[in-house]
C-alpha cells in the first residue's frame, strides 16, 4: 500500500472520538528538530496513529513510529544507520494539570485544536534516540584506517606526498 506525508494540521481529539487510525510518512524536510540534532534519515519515517476514547473519556493516541537514523558513530565518527523503532500510548491534554493527572502509563500531549503528526513522530524518535550511538558491532573503519599507533607505518617523507589512510595501509601490508 502506498501511503502519503503525514498530515500538517489535524483535531486529534475528533479523530480519537471517531476512533481512526493514519499512516503516514515522514521525510528528513519535515522533521527541523531532527536536523538540528544532528541526525539525519535514510529513506523515510513511517508512522501510525490509532485514535481512539479510553474509559474515562481521555482523548488515546497509539503510535509506532519506524525509521532508519544516520548519526555519528561516536566511537569512529563515520556515519551509521541506526535502526529505530517507537511508540507510546498518550494522552491529548490541554494543559500541565490535566497532564498531571493522568494515570501510569499514559503520556501527556500537550495539544491544542489541532497538531501536526511529523512533530508528534518526530518527538518520539527525538526520545528513542540514545544518548551516545555507536556502531553495534567494532567499527570496520576504525581497525581499517586507524590501526593502533605501534602499528601505524612511519611518518610519510615529504617527497612522497600527502598519503590517503589507503595509502597508508598498503605500506603497511607491504
Ligand atoms: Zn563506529
Amino acid at each position: 500500500m502506498k501511503i502519503g506525508p503525514l498530515p500538517k494540521d489535524l483535531d486529534l481529539r475528533g479523530l480519537a472520538a471517531r476512533g481512526v487510525v493514519i499512516k503516514g510518512t515522514a521525510s528528513v524536510h519535515a522533521l527541523p528538530r531532527l536536523r538540528e540534532a544532528g541526525i539525519g534519515l535514510n529513506g523515510e519515517a513511517v508512522a501510525e496513529f490509532h485514535f481512539s476514547r479510553d474509559e474515562e473519556a481521555r482523548y488515546i493516541l497509539e503510535t509506532c513510529v519506524e525509521a532508519t537514523l544516520t548519526m555519528t558513530c561516536q566511537r569512529c565518527l563515520q556515519e551509521m544507520d541506526l535502526p529505530l523503532m517507537t511508540g507510546s500510548r498518550m494522552a491529548c491534554v490541554w494543559n500541565d494539570a490535566d497532564a498531571v493527572a493522568l494515570p501510569g502509563g499514559l503520556e501527556p500531549l500537550l495539544v491544542g485544536e489541532t497538531a501536526d503528526l511529523n512533530e508528534i513522530a518526530e518527538e518520539e524518535m527525538l526520545l528513542a534516540v540514545p544518548v551516545s550511538a555507536t556502531h553495534e558491532e567494532d567499527c570496520l573503519t576504525e581497525q581499517r584506517l586507524y590501526p593502533p599507533a605501534s602499528e601505524r607505518a612511519p611518518e610519510v617523507a615529504p617527497e612522497q606526498g600527502v598519503k590517503s589512510p589507503f595509502a597508508v595501509l598498503e605500506k603497511l601490508r607491504t
